[in-house]
């Protein structure tokens, strides 16, 4: 099933230390509304079945943000907006902004929080915002980012203390996460699968993932193209019949790093997104692993 992550624009009202989006360039990009809900529409005959309003804060552009939810409930597509709750100052404000996306059809909203977030944004906001969405009926949960340090988890009690419907989300260190301190990992030999969610920027680039948009510039590895260049249907067929982009959701990472040769011990040491850049950031290792897709790696076993 087809389904992006939609940048409207990369302006925000924050400036987490840990945001991915932070790689996006320019900063305040933002796509001409005519020029969105054409996009959408296209998608629509394209068989895209979801549509995540993401990059910057989506609902500094309110308005805009409710027409293209709008054409995407007319051609039934699920959507999602994904927002720091920076509008639910009090509840007024709240119920107001929660009433007037479910009005134009939003189907579920995601709530972004960490530690980092609250710099900028009272965590109240997302406990209001999460009470309007209960009250009026609107399906939401808090992404909860953390590193699963011990600092997070009066975060994750606060969370809990309000019975709000969360989920942790791991930290990516991309962006202005990668100056951020890394906690070693310690995981078992799992096999970092991912399912790699298209990411349309506002410039009209697309990208076969929306956490890493515009890293891997040494290999380009992540990048479909230019919707000025190529058509919306082009770009999803080139990530679909991409054989390393379907490996990583069907083998995963880990099974490649060990083709690659790397060492048990070696791969445990790494998170998913960092695996995923060592593997396929890298010429060498792109080209050995480019050539294996079309032979022996689909079969391969560790
Ligand atoms: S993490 Fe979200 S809220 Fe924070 S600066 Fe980035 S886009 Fe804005
Ligand atoms: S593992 Fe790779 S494709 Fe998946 S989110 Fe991380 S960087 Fe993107």
């Amino acid at each position: 099933m087809r389904n992006i992550a939609f940048g409207y624009s990369t302006q925000c009202n924050a400036r987490c230390g840990h945001c991915v989006a932070a790689d996006a360039s320019p900063a305040t990009a933002k796509m001409d509304l005519a020029r969105a809900s054409a996009i959408i529409r296209e998608m629509a005959r394209c068989e895209v079945k979801g549509i995540s309003f993401t990059a910057g804060e989506p609902l500094l552009f309110l308005n805009d943000i409710c027409q293209l939810i709008r054409i995407c409930r007319k051609n039934g597509i699920y959507t999602r907006v994904v927002t720091n709750g920076y509008w639910a100052r009090s509840r007024e404000s709240s119920d107001r902004v929660i009433a007037e996306l479910i009005a134009n059809g939003l189907s579920q909203l995601r709530l972004s929080f960490s530690r980092w977030h609250q710099q900028y944004i009272s965590r109240d906001n997302i406990v209001r915002a999460a009470a309007s969405c209960k009250h009026q009926g609107l399906d939401y949960f808090v992404s909860f980012i953390t590193d699963f340090s011990k600092t997070d988890d009066a975060c994750e009690q606060f969370l809990r203390q309000h019975h709000l419907k969360f989920f942790p989300e791991p930290l990516i260190y991309f962006g202005r996460a990668g100056e951020l301190e890394r906690p070693p990992v310690s995981t078992d030999y799992r096999p970092n699968l991912c399912p790699m969610n298209p990411y349309l920027s506002p410039t009209l680039d697309m990208f076969a993932c929306c956490d890493a948009a515009h890293r891997f510039s040494t290999t380009g590895f992540l990048y479909l193209g230019n919707l000025g260049r190529d058509t919306i249907d082009a770009l999803f067929q080139k990530n679909e019949n991409h054989a390393l982009h379907q490996l990583i959701k069907t083998m995963g990472l880990t099974s490649m790093a060990s083709y690659l040769g790397l060492k048990a011990r070696e791969i445990v040491q790494y998170r998913k997104c960092e695996l995923c850049e060592k593997l396929f950031n890298s010429r060498e290792n792109l080209k050995i692993l480019t050539d294996a897709a079309a032979s022996d790696l689909p079969g391969w076993r560790r």
